[in-house]
């Protein structure tokens, strides 16, 4: 073997060595993620999430990392980053992009915190607020929908999401108090023990209205000294809170 063709060899051992530990070729390597759909969600958080005004620079990195076309239906994945809910099955629905983001950044998530979800549909929004915060626990009221977002988040390696199918209007005792509290099904009003396992000092997020109708983003805070204070951010429209699911 000639000396040029001894540095080629060595030009590409090297390569192929320090290849996995570079940013983009991990992004790569997530299971089904490819350089196609990364781009297409650096476009939909420059277009629709930027640019109405999202700029906590986690969030926006978690909208940038976490591959949102995983957690639609197959048939949806070429919509999977466009400006709009998609339907995810059982008549519900994975939030539009700019939703997802507004209402993690409303939560002031940060990284020693714990987060409670109750609608884990499809798992994204579990998923992108568990790209910030340490442990994310999460409720589906429908069966296959929490299982299937269960095998979706062991798959494509989440280790911090938990998954639990019960009526979450309860909350989850065991892991309480949570710094941030988020609800993604629309409830007529604030289910009172989800603000008792609340921290103080911690912040909620939940549509509240009736049903089939605009329903308004509210923000719930609890002062250090325990006080509830509620603020309206925007009308929203979003699948019902159910109590039992047939
Ligand atoms: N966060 C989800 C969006 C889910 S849509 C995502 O990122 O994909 C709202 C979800 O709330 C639905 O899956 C619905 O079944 C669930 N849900 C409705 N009422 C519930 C309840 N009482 N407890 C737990 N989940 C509930």
């Amino acid at each position: 073997m000639n000396m040029t063709c001894k540095v080629l060899l060595l030009l590409i051992f090297t390569t192929l060595l320090y290849l996995p530990l570079s940013d983009s070729a991990y992004c790569l390597s997530m299971p089904g993620d490819t350089e196609y759909y990364r781009e297409l969600r650096h476009k939909m958080v420059e277009a629709q999430i930027l640019a109405r005004g999202v700029k906590d620079e986690r969030v926006l990195k978690a909208m940038r990392d976490v591959p949102r076309h995983l957690f639609v239906p197959e048939r949806s994945r070429g919509s999977a980053y466009r400006d709009h809910p998609l339907a995810i099955g059982y008549g519900q629905t994975i939030s539009q992009p700019y939703i997802v983001a507004l209402m993690t950044e409303l939560l002031k998530p940060k990284e020693d915190q714990v987060a409670l979800e109750v609608g884990t549909g499809s798992g994204y929004q579990a998923a992108v607020l568990g790209q910030i915060v340490q442990s994310v626990y999460t409720i589906e009221i429908i069966p296959p929908l929490g299982a299937s977002a269960e095998k979706r988040i062991t798959e494509i390696g989440y280790k911090n999401i938990h998954v639990k199918i019960a009526d979450g209007y309860f909350g989850w005792k065991e892991h309480a108090p949570f710094d941030c509290v988020i609800v993604t099904a629309a409830s007529d009003h604030v289910p009172p023990p989800l603000i008792t396992q609340l921290k103080n000092g911690g912040r909620m997020v939940i549509p509240v209205g009736h049903p089939f109708q605009v329903q308004h983003l509210m923000l719930v805070t609890k002062s250090t000294e325990g006080e509830i204070q509620m603020r309206n951010i925007l009308p929203v429209r979003f699948v019902p809170f159910i109590r039992e699911w047939k």
